[in-house]
C-alpha cells in the first residue's frame, strides 16, 4: 500500500512541479512538455507549492496520529502558513484566500463564492486510510466548508479509493450517481476540450482533472494535458497526478521528472 501512497503522493507533487512556473497563464499562450524553472512564482526547477505542502501535512498528520485527527491537521496546516513547514524553501510563495482566511480564523468558509480547489488539492491521503464520508466532511471543512467543496471532496475520495483497489477509472465514472454542481462528470470524457474549465473554482478542477485522466493513456500525457489547460495549472494538474500516480504507478512517472523534483526528502518522510 506504501508504494501506491508514494506513487499517488509523488504523482501530486510532480503535477505542481510542472505547473507552478505557468500558473495563471491562459490556454493557448504557452505549451509546456517538460519541467521547468521560474517563471510565474520565480521559482526553481522542480519547485513544488501549497497543493504538496497541505498534501504532505495531511500525510503526515495521519503518520503520527496513526488516524484521522482533525485538529492536529489544522496544526500543521497552521505551521505550513506560518512558519514555512512542509515546503522545499522554508517559505510560501502561493496560498489560496479562503484557505489563509480559514486557518488564521480556525474555521472553514462557507460561503458559495469560497469554493475554491483548496480543500481538494490536499485530500488525497484519506483516500489511503479508514475514513467516513463525514470525516471527509470535517477534513474539508478545515478550510472549506461550503457543500460544494466537500461533496468534491468525497468524489475525489471515492474515486482514488476504487483506483487503489485497480478498478478502471471509466467504469467507476459510469457507477457514480453525481449530483449537481458535478453532473457533468457523468459524460465528461465525451466533452471538447473548449468545453472544459481549468479555474481554480472546485468544480472546474475536478472535471479537468478526471477528462485530463480520460483523454490519455499515460502519466506523462495525463499531467501534461492538465497543465496545458491553462488558469489554475499546478493544482488541476495535482489532482490529476494524484490519480494519475495510482492508474500508472511508480513505474509509470518519468524518472526525469522524479529527479528533477526538490524537496523528495519532505515528502517521503511523511509517506505512512
Ligand atoms: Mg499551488
Amino acid at each position: 500500500m506504501k508504494d501506491k501512497l508514494r506513487a499517488a503522493i509523488f504523482g501530486l507533487a510532480i503535477g505542481d512541479a510542472l505547473g507552478v512556473p505557468v500558473e495563471f497563464k491562459n490556454r493557448g499562450t504557452f505549451r509546456v512538455t517538460e519541467m521547468l524553472g521560474f517563471g510565474v512564482h520565480s521559482q526553481p526547477r522542480g519547485t513544488w507549492s501549497d497543493d504538496t505542502s497541505l498534501t504532505i501535512a495531511t500525510c503526515d498528520s495521519i503518520k503520527r496520529c496513526g488516524s484521522i485527527d482533525v485538529h492536529d491537521m489544522y496544526t500543521r496546516f497552521q505551521n505550513w502558513i506560518f512558519d514555512g513547514q512542509y515546503t522545499v524553501d522554508g517559505i510560501v510563495f502561493d496560498y489560496g484566500i479562503t484557505t489563509y482566511a480559514a486557518i488564521k480564523q480556525g474555521y472553514g468558509e462557507n460561503a458559495e463564492r469560497s469554493n475554491g480547489n483548496g480543500s481538494l488539492m490536499r485530500i488525497l491521503p484519506v483516500a489511503f486510510v479508514d475514513a467516513s464520508r463525514a470525516d471527509i466532511e470535517k477534513i474539508s471543512a478545515i478550510t472549506h466548508a461550503h457543500d460544494t467543496s466537500t461533496y468534491g471532496c468525497v468524489l475525489y475520495v471515492d474515486i482514488a479509493r476504487k483506483l487503489i483497489k485497480g478498478d478502471a477509472l471509466q467504469e467507476i465514472i459510469s457507477a457514480i450517481r453525481f449530483e449537481t454542481p458535478y453532473e457533468r462528470l457523468a459524460y465528461i470524457q465525451t466533452l471538447d476540450e473548449t468545453e472544459i474549465q481549468s479555474t481554480g473554482y472546485v468544480v472546474h478542477t475536478l472535471e479537468a482533472a478526471i477528462w485530463s485522466l480520460l483523454h490519455t493513456n499515460n502519466y506523462r500525457d495525463a499531467v501534461l494535458k492538465a497543465v496545458n489547460l491553462g488558469k489554475d495549472t499546478d493544482t488541476v494538474a495535482a489532482v490529476t497526478g494524484g490519480l494519475a500516480g495510482i492508474i500508472y504507478g511508480w513505474e509509470g512517472i518519468p524518472r526525469e521528472w522524479i529527479e528533477a523534483l526538490r524537496g523528495k526528502e519532505k515528502i517521503e518522510r511523511t509517506l505512512f
